[in-house]
């Protein structure tokens, strides 16, 4: 094994991404080296390479990128137990202190001192990655590896699409991205009677259809409410998941929810955001804002919806070399991607 890697970096403040020669990192007292065999490429990834406001505020030069990736072990660090070098893993994307009241309750999701692999402290898009042997989750080496390179994305959509009881109900999912798209999948899956997908871009939504969701609409043209004796629904959604991060598609589910409905909000929205509180307030709405993933419950249950049938392939639209990271970036600024691989075997 050479000393040094290639990683993907943001070298300095501004747009773009560098491909650089790296020292491979050293794994420490409880650490594991992972060899990356894919990665890819998160809504987070692309903030950072347009370098949005975001971006400007919250990552430190220099950065190797990346958070979603499958690789197997390369080499353990002193006192890890329970894992074993060759094994095929992927990694939870929050690197958690273990000792806030959240972590010792179980909760680490809401760490207080939580860090992100790829934003705060390097990532996954290089040739290896050290990160703690706890955030190290063994993956069952049948699973398709480019479906496994973005079980971090997946974890996102099966945390919130489980977040409340969806058997037998009515689910509106705002934002056809390559989370709200895999939402709707595991939504129909885990018995969802109508699962409606919003988004104002018609390719994504197509992906939606395709993977499951019974009813697309382009809220650009045409109004949710027009499909609901469709879907006999009569009184409005009970369950809402908000993943476009759009102000405007969190007020229309908020009007659009049945009294006692429940919301799981995962879109990130921007600052000046509004929302009508009386109406969550008359509705008796419940709101459940969502983080991350659980650890690592999630990871079980995303490990066995694939195991029993779950396919996600669909959504794979773009697969490239690490080296031809542009063209997987420029992809996705598009807007016509689901999700885009970028290959390290070779
Ligand atoms: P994405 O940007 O690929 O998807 C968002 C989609 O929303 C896009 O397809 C966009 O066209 C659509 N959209 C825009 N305006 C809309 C509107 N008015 N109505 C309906 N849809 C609209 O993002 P993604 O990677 O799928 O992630 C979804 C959201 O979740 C993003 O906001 C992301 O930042 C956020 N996120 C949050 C967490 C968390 O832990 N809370 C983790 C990952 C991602
Ligand atoms: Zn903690």
């Amino acid at each position: 094994m050479s000393d040094m890697m290639k990683a993907i970096m943001k070298m300095k403040p501004g747009k773009g991404l560098e491909l650089r020669e790296v020292p491979v990192p050293k794994p420490g007292l409880g650490e594991v080296l992972i060899k990356i065999r894919k990665t890819a490429i998160c809504g987070t990834d692309l903030h950072i390479y347009n370098w949005d406001p975001w971006s400007e505020k919250n990552i430190r030069t220099p950065l190797i990128i990346g958070h979603e990736y499958v690789g197997e072990i390369a080499e353990l660090g002193a006192g890890v137990t329970g894992l074993t070098v060759g094994e095929r893993v992927s990694g939870e994307g929050h690197i958690v202190c273990h000792q806030c009241r959240n972590c010792r309750a179980g909760n680490s999701q809401w760490c207080k001192h939580t860090k992100g692999v790829g934003v705060n402290r390097d990532g996954a898009f290089a040739e290896y990655i050290v990160i703690p042997a706890s955030n190290v989750i063994p993956i069952n080496p049948e699973i398709d590896e480019d479906v496994v390179a973005f079980f971090d994305a997946y974890g996102n959509a099966t945390h919130t699409a489980l977040m409340f009881d969806v058997v037998g109900e009515d689910v509106l999912i705002t934002g056809a991205g390559a989370i709200g798209v895999m939402a709707a999948a595991i939504c129909r899956r885990n018995g969802a009677r109508s699962v409606v997908v919003t988004d104002v871009n018609d390719y994504r939504l197509a992906l939606a259809k395709r993977m499951g969701a019974t009813e697309v609409i382009n809220v650009a043209r045409d109004r949710i409410e027009d499909t609901f004796a469709a879907h006999k629904i009569v009184e409005g959604f009970d369950v809402g998941l908000e993943m476009s991060g759009n102000p405007s598609a969190l007020s229309s589910m908020i009007t659009l929810m049945r009294n006692g409905g429940k919301m799981a909000l995962l879109g990130i929205l921007s600052k000046d955001a509004q929302v009508d509180f009386n109406e969550i307030i008359f509705k008796g709405l419940t709101v459940q804002g969502i983080y991350g993933r659980r650890m690592y419950e999630t990871w079980y249950k995303m490990m066995a919806m694939v195991e029993g049938g779950l396919d996600l392939t669909p959504i794979i639209t773009h697969r490239f070399h690490y080296s031809d990271f542009d063209k997987g970036f420029e992809a996705m600024n598009t807007g016509r991607s689901g999700k885009v691989i970028l290959d390290w075997t070779y």
